[in-house]
Formats: C-alpha cells, sequence, structure tokens
C-alpha cells in the first residue's frame, strides 16, 4: 500500500510528492465534490458519527431508507437495500439466495466478492467462457437437466479489469428460456452509463428482466457502501435473510448521506457534464493510443503487458515521471494477463491526458 497524504482526485500525494492519479474508480470525481463534503458534515452534526449497530438491532436511521428510497427511484425498481460494501452486498445476496441444491453460473471474469459468495453459498458452481453465450447456453442447458432447484446466473455490466460490456439483452433471454435468475453486477456502469448514469441494464432496456441488481456507492458515486435494487419481496427477503446485513453494524450514517447526494447529483445536468468530459477523455485517450472506443464503452482502458514484470516496470517508470497508474497481476487478473490499468475521471483535463500520453508514448520508444 501507498500512503496517500491528500484528498481522492485526478492528482494525489505520495510522500511529498504530487502525483497525476489514473488509479481511482471516482469515474464522476465526486469523492471531493464539495455537496458529498458538505452532505457528510451535515449527517455527523444530525445523527453523530456511528450505527450503534446492525439496522435489525438499533432501529434503521431514516439516512439509511431515503437513500434507498433514492436507490430504487434511480434504478426504476420497487426496493432497494445498501450493505456496507459491495463485497458485503454480493456475499449476504448470493448466500440468501441459492444454497446446495441450487446451482450459480458466473462469467469467468465476475469480480472476487461473487466468486466468494458463490463458493460460501455451497451451490454447484459452473464458470462460462468470458461473455461466451454458447458456453453460457451449454451450462444453463446442464443445470436445468441436473437439478430441481433454482439456477441463478450471475454477471457484470461493465467488467472491472477489461472495461469490456457483457451482452445483456443477450443474457436475459437465455435466462428466460431456462427459467434461471439474473443477477448484474454494475459497480462500474452506475453513475456513467446510459442516461442519467442509471447503468448498462437500464440502456440496453433489460433491467425490469434482471431479477437482482447489484453495484456500489464507492465508485462513481464517490462514496463508500453497496445496494441491491429489485422487487420488494427481494427485498423484504434479503433483509431477513443477508446474513452481512443482518450480522454486521451499520455504516456511518454520514456514508448513506454522502451516497445520496452522489445518487442526486448523477442525475442533474451537472451529472451529465461530468459524464460528457469523462467520456471526452476517453476518447482522446482512446484515439491516441489507437483503440477503438465502441469496445471500450467504458472508463477503464486496460494496456494488457502480459508479463508480470514488464507490467510493475512500466508503472514504476511512470512514476518516476510522477504518473500513478497501477500495475494489475494475478490473481486479481490471469496470469499472463498482467496490465496497466488506466482509470479515467471525469476530474482529468485534456492536459492531463497529453500527459499520460507523452509518457506511455516516452515508455513504449524505451523498451
Ligand atoms: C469494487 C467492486 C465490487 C465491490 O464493491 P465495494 O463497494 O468496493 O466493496 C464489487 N463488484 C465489482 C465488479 C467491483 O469492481
Amino acid at each position: 500500500m501507498r500512503r496517500v497524504d491528500s484528498t481522492q482526485g485526478s492528482h494525489i500525494e505520495i510522500g511529498g510528492k504530487t502525483f497525476l492519479n489514473f488509479s481511482s474508480n471516482d469515474y464522476l470525481g465526486l469523492a471531493s465534490h464539495p455537496t458529498l463534503r458538505e452532505m457528510a458534515i451535515r449527517a455527523v452534526e444530525k445523527f453523530g458519527a456511528g450505527a450503534g449497530a446492525s439496522r435489525l438491532i438499533c432501529g434503521s436511521l431514516v439516512a439509511f431508507h431515503q437513500l434507498e428510497d433514492a436507490l430504487a427511484t434511480f434504478k426504476k425498481t420497487e426496493a432497494a437495500l445498501t450493505f456496507s460494501t459491495g463485497y458485503a452486498a454480493a456475499l449476504g445476496t448470493i448466500t440468501a439466495l441459492v444454497g446446495q441444491d441450487d446451482i450459480i453460473i458466473l462469467d469467468k471474469l465476475v469480480h472476487a466478492c461473487i466468486v466468494d459468495a458463490a463458493k460460501l453459498s455451497g451451490a454447484k458452481l459452473r464458470i462460462f467462457d468470458h461473455n461466451d453465450l454458447n458456453d453460457l447456453e451449454d451450462k444453463l442447458r446442464w443445470a436445468r437437466k441436473n437439478s430441481q432447484g433454482q439456477i441463478l446466473v450471475v454477471t457484470e455490466s461493465i467488467f472491472s479489469m477489461d472495461g469490456d460490456a457483457a451482452p445483456l439483452r443477450e443474457i436475459v433471454a437465455l435466462k428466460e428460456k431456462y427459467g434461471a435468475w439474473l443477477m448484474v453486477d454494475e459497480a462500474h456502469a452506475t453513475g456513467i452509463i446510459g442516461e442519467n448514469g442509471r447503468g448498462l441494464a437500464d440502456a440496453l432496456g433489460v433491467s425490469n428482466q434482471i431479477e437482482i441488481q447489484m453495484g456500489t456507492l464507492g465508485k462513481a458515486l464517490g462514496a463508500s457502501g453497496g445496494y441491491i435494487c429489485g422487487s420488494r419481496t427481494l427485498i423484504d427477503f434479503l433483509v431477513n435473510r443477508a446474513r452481512s446485513f443482518i450480522f454486521s453494524t451499520a455504516p456511518i450514517p454520514a456514508a448513506a448521506a454522502t451516497a445520496m447526494a452522489g445518487v442526486q447529483i448523477a442525475q442533474t445536468a451537472e451529472g451529465e457534464t461530468r459524464r460528457k468530459n469523462l467520456f471526452a477523455r476517453c476518447a482522446e485517450l482512446n484515439s491516441k493510443l489507437k483503440i477503438e472506443d465502441a469496445k471500450l464503452p467504458s472508463a477503464i482502458i486496460p494496456l494488457i503487458l502480459g508479463d508480470e514484470n514488464r507490467a510493475l516496470e512500466a508503472a514504476t517508470k511512470l512514476r518516476e515521471q510522477n504518473i500513478f497508474v497501477p500495475a494489475i497481476r494475478y490473481p486479481t487478473v490471469a496470469r499472463g494477463a498482467a496490465r496497466l490499468r488506466v482509470t479515467l475521471t471525469a476530474a482529468h483535463t485534456a492536459a492531463d491526458v497529453a500527459e499520460l500520453v507523452a509518457a506511455l508514448n516516452k515508455l513504449a520508444i524505451e523498451n
């Protein structure tokens, strides 16, 4: 871990030096936004610092209910439930929904929290090749034949380390054909993709066919926490069954108030301007690096180097030029698929992107 002595933003301070930061998932630049800061301060003044206990034990503070109502409206679902993190949301939800008589089918590249949840659930686990609809259908056919129980398919909408999108319409059609449930993790799409940043499922017009919509409040929304959106029945069930919700102290109320401000800003003209800036930066970087935009609909731009040492060396050389880009290696990605994972945010300027491109070009020449 590198100790950062500044706020999160397009520039961060490490060891007395300022770095241009391309490592954050704060895609809209909201983490240090004045309104989010202000809402956090007001929540502390109104509700105090800590929440005291689990929401089922100590009473459930109004800040959480307001946030959940706002999330349900934002995602156009009947209800929402928030968790202390996205990780906790996945763990609690998947283990509540499936058990040893059931089958869970995951895209090969889903986030570790989904893999861990699937293992902990005790359900039979099958993996389909990344975004491969034929392989998914094979696994669904097998599951139908071999189980009387529930089948749960889980994927992401925008994948965290590759920045590519899942074919959600086709996946929805398949899960309907085989009578499975679908859970989609929109951690890297919520706030940035589609109208008002509602996410990819909404942009593709399939959100009302996805039983379980998951995301985090800690990335584009600028705060911290995780959420599940879905039917009232689903949410009531989770309140009573999701162990990471029941047996864990509620987040600090300021986290809910901050996330609430993030959800609201995402849906304003300011949110739209921030998304426009973000995607303008993405287009600039993609065109300079000669990457086709269509392949990369997100703010995550992986520069795959393959060898782990090459990736580490590249990250070190960029740091020598005061640019912070993380080298991502096994086990976060497959062996031999090490990469620089560049993330852009609305807080970056065209000059920031130009500086990154110049540094990357210098690296390419030196190698
Ligand atoms: C970050 C992330 C999570 C976890 O969310 P946290 O709120 O950080 O715990 C879950 N899924 C994906 C795809 C993520 O990238």
